[in-house]
């Protein structure tokens, strides 16, 4: 485990150089892949680590509770905080190194003067209701991109990739554009939502769940898989019958549900009522289950593609 960004640039470049010849004519190059976190790691986050260790010579995860993307300062205060555990965690699923920075290392002069806004893809959904949660996400992953990147480790092009969750579908779909807009050389690598059994989509924020909570919970991803199986059936999406489905579970208060275009996160504009589905699109819930706000998603595929 590192603290420090020149402890994280000095264990990378003596694992890249360990993995093999960088830099040198004609060797195979050797790879980085990033892994960033806010903890309190779970099986859905061994599920991005592992990828990242089957495509990758050396392997970061990063811990860090970001206060900037957290609109609720009750929120940030209890997130679950359990880095021994993450390491452990980590180290099984094949991280190489956890870089678990201190708030003074990222943020050394407090919050950042100058953002990356995440623009109207920020301001619908998630950012709607948790207003400047993207910038905030922003500004920590605009940040760890450029700690993580291997090329400066090592000073020469290195291959770079960096995992992230489509159970954050709206975060995922930012971060991409952020790549591109600003031009980081880093492959965005998307990685499917990881759910328990139950079909409960994990999340650390689950274990703040009463068991109550927990199985009024689970309308959430039946109401999501009702979307998929008409969507792979070719039937009118109808999501009317998910929202009221949803609104079956007097312990489920819900925020959205939406059928979404997955790249740009428009709303769809197709008469979901009596139409048959085609094609591609995402259907995005959120919903306060007790004290803990949970969001999931589906992508729907009208099953030709
Ligand atoms: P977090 O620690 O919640 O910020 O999540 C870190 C990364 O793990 C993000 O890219 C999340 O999308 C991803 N992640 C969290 N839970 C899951 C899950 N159940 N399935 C897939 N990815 C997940």
């Amino acid at each position: 485990m590192v603290r420090t960004v020149a402890e994280l640039k000095t264990a990378s470049r003596k694992l890249l150089e360990a993995a093999g010849r960088v830099g040198e004519e004609g060797a195979e190059p050797v790879s980085l892949g990033l892994v960033p976190t806010m903890g309190a790691l779970h099986s859905g986050h061994a599920t991005l680590i592992r990828q990242a260790r089957a495509e990758n010579d050396v392997v970061v995860v990063t811990v860090f509770v970001n206060r900037l993307q957290f609109d609720d300062p009750a929120d940030y205060e209890r997130y679950p905080r359990t880095l021994d555990a993450d390491a452990a965690l980590a180290g099984e699923a094949g991280a190489d190194v956890v870089f678990a920075p201190e708030e003074h290392e990222v943020y050394p002069d407090g919050t950042p003067r100058v953002l990356v806004s995440a623009g109207d893809l920020g301001a619908r959904f998630e950012g709607r209701s948790r207003p400047g949660h993207f910038d905030g996400m922003l500004a920590v992953v605009a940040k760890l991109l450029h700690y993580g990147n291997p090329e400066a480790a090592t000073a020469v092009p290195t291959p770079y990739r960096a995992y992230f969750g489509q159970k954050d579908a709206q975060q995922l779909a930012i971060v991409q554009r952020l790549v591109k807009d600003l031009a980081y050389p880093v492959e965005i690598r998307p990685v499917p939502i990881v759910r328990a059994e139950d079909g409960l989509a994990l999340s650390s924020r689950n274990q703040f769940l009463t068991d109550e909570d927990r199985e009024a919970a689970l309308v959430l991803s039946r109401a999501l898989f009702l979307m998929k199986e008409r969507a792979e059936s070719r039937l009118p999406l109808q999501p009317d019958d998910a929202v009221a489905l949803i609104a079956s579970e007097p312990r489920v208060e819900l925020d959205y549900f939406e059928i979404v275009d997955p790249e740009t996160l428009q709303v769809l504009a197709f008469n979901c009522q009596d139409t048959p589905f085609t094609g591609t699109a995402l259907a995005l819930v959120a919903a306060r289950v007790g004290s803990v706000r949970l969001i999931d998603n589906m992508p729907l595929t009208d099953g030709v593609r």
